[in-house]
């Protein structure tokens, strides 16, 4: 097994929202997990599972409530201050949602990324800078003389968020933290972006950790997968897993997608549920939508049971 880069420990987080924070929503709920080197880890989930809640962590936007996260073995809150967040930067960075709202409108993009390059290498000459912008930029598929002299609303949101990565790259990092980075981009596009960061990984070595609602996308981006619901993992392993889905919650996001193998079962029926976030009650987090859910599952909170390839956290899979 690779070594692990980034861990979390038990992390949870925790908003208070309302009049006087009274009203406390748990986004993120004891979640044990690691990114591990050269690998693309698919973070799968709905709005509200806490999937953007982890990376907005790891990339230190949050701070954990509980627990901590750890970058190669050293708890990332020490990176602090301006100096220990460029550090920190350097090794671990985002790409995000919205390609559009990630540059400055008023600002040629080619002037942005020289700014990243003076930021962290001062003492590099200009051609220098340019041309290391240019390694970046071939490597997202774009070259310099096409990005010169254009701003952000002159290139299209797939090239934008060729862009983004392109000024991720610019710092050699070790990991990027992919939040959502094809939801917001024309269809047509999106397998394009995510063989960018297949290529990486495979031809540089870089760790890519991928957030995404889509089943089928994250199956064919990653290597590894974690499934999340109200802030809890429910199921982790091999990204195979995810055309076999053991927990009734992957089974239900895979039933949303076409499949010309595998038929799953149309009369099973989903609850509809809260995904508000937090897993405030007892049992499991499921309990409301899962057709399958016995006494037990809303009195007590079910094991993670290791199945081989697959762990799970379900009380179908206990013998008790
Ligand atoms: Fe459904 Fe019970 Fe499994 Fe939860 S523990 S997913 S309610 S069967």
């Amino acid at each position: 097994m690779s070594e692990s880069i980034i861990k979390l420990e038990n992390v949870s987080k925790t908003f208070r929202l309302g009049l006087l924070g009274k009203t406390v929503i748990k986004a993120v709920d004891r979640v044990n997990m690691e990114i591990r080197k050269g690998e693309t880890l698919g973070i799968l989930g709905e709005s509200g599972s806490g999937k953007s809640t982890i990376a907005k962590m790891i990339l230190k936007i949050y701070s954990p409530s509980y627990g901590r996260i750890l970058y190669r073995g050293r708890d990332i809150k020490e990176f602090k201050g301006s100096k220990g967040l460029k550090e920190y930067y350097r090794h671990v960075q985002g790409v995000f949602q919205d390609p559009y709202a990630s540059f400055n409108p008023r600002r040629r993009v080619l002037d942005v990324l020289r700014d990243v390059m003076k930021n962290y290498y001062p003492t590099l000459p200009p051609e220098d800078i340019d041309r290391e912008i240019s390694t970046a930029l071939e490597k997202v598929g774009l070259n310099i003389s096409e990005v010169a002299g254009r701003y952000p609303h002159e290139f299209s949101g797939g090239q934008l968020q060729r862009l983004s990565i392109a000024r991720a790259l610019l710092v050699k990092p070790e990991v990027i933290i992919a939040d959502e980075p094809v939801s917001m981009i024309d269809a047509s596009t999106r397998i394009d972006i995510l063989n960018i960061f297949i290529d990486l990984k495979e031809t540089e070595g870089l760790t890519v950790a991928i957030i995404g609602h889509d089943l089928g996308l994250t199956r064919y981006a990653s290597d590894r997968v974690v499934v999340l619901y109200r802030g809890q993992i429910v199921e982790e392993g091999p990204a195979e897993i995810l055309n076999e889905p053991s927990h009734p919650y992957t089974q239900m996001l895979a039933k949303a997608i076409p499949r010309i193998d595998k038929k799953w079962d149309s009369k099973i029926e989903y609850g509809v549920g809260s995904l508000a976030l937090g897993a405030t009650g007892v049992g499991c987090v499921f309990a409301d939508r899962c057709p399958y859910a016995m006494d037990i599952c809303r009195r007590e909170e079910p094991p993670m049971v290791d199945l081989g390839k697959a762990k799970v956290k379900c009380w179908l899979y206990t013998k008790k």
